[in-house]
């Protein structure tokens, strides 16, 4: 079984296009995505659209939430992208998919166990909005202790765009202190982070995902047209030029 994991895709169609090109090139069986389809980017639509076609299922993120719901907690630029990404779909032209992209937003689910992993898009404590950061890991020895206890073996998390994996030690490991592959084992827990597809926040701006395969988890960079992207986000008044500025740069 070889699984694919994305997470936080934020509207960015570009990074998830070729996120999904990669993936197809490798005889993937399954897609997963730990959440945050919406916010910041200029396709929201679009996205909803092949994340629901290409993924088994997609969690809910807080973006995702504050556009279905209502953007709580949410800087001004952000709080705007979210009320400017509902409008998206209150204007999709053709009705039917209109109703079929709402509803499958509406059902996105905030915990997914398969096998020996949960899935939350922020952490097992608060699945939606809490952020477990690689700091945490040398800082905060009760939230680790409070957030592993939660985790019987494995978990998937997304939210924070930085990838890597947490260890029950507690420790960090980006993906390039593993030279871009993660054992699991069975005498250690792991928390693994994906990264973002489509707003990489670790300085790097190449689209991140993992693939896991048996008992390796493999972690991928990749390349897109950032400029593309940011010529969408400025032609959109409502998107701040600085959502698609920071593209380049990786934060
Ligand atoms: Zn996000």
């Amino acid at each position: 079984m070889k699984l694919a994991v994305i997470s936080d895709i934020h509207a960015n169609l570009e990074a998830l296009n070729a996120v999904l090109e990669h993936i197809d090139a490798q005889q993937v069986d399954r897609i997963i995505c730990l959440g945050d389809i919406l916010g910041y980017g200029p396709n929201p639509v679009e996205c909803v659209d092949v994340i629901a076609r290409r993924c088994e299922w997609s969690l809910m993120g807080n973006h995702d939430f504050g556009v279905v719901y209502e953007p709580t907690n949410f800087n001004l630029a952000a709080e705007q992208a979210a009320y400017w990404s509902r409008e998206q779909f209150e204007i999709d032209s053709n009705k039917e998919d209109a109703a079929r992209h709402w509803e499958f937003l509406s059902r996105l689910r905030v915990r997914v166990t398969f096998d020996d992993f949960l899935c939350v898009h922020g952490t097992p404590r608060r699945p939606i909005n809490e952020y477990l950061f690689p700091e945490d890991a040398l800082n905060s020895p009760v939230k680790m202790q409070q957030i592993f206890d939660l985790v019987d073996k494995y978990c998937l998390v997304g939210h924070t765009h930085v990838p890597g994996v947490f260890t029950d030690e507690p420790d960090f490991y980006p993906p390039d202190d593993l030279d871009g592959v993660y054992t699991l084992r069975d005498d250690e827990k792991a928390i693994i982070n994906p990264g973002s597809v489509g707003q990489p926040r670790d300085l790097d701006p190449r689209a991140s995902y993992v693939i896991i395969e048996d008992d390796a988890v493999r972690f991928f960079r990749l390349e897109y047209d950032i400029e593309a992207v940011v010529n969408k986000i400025r032609a959109i008044p409502e998107l701040l030029d600085w959502l698609g500025e920071r593209l380049y740069e990786g934060r």
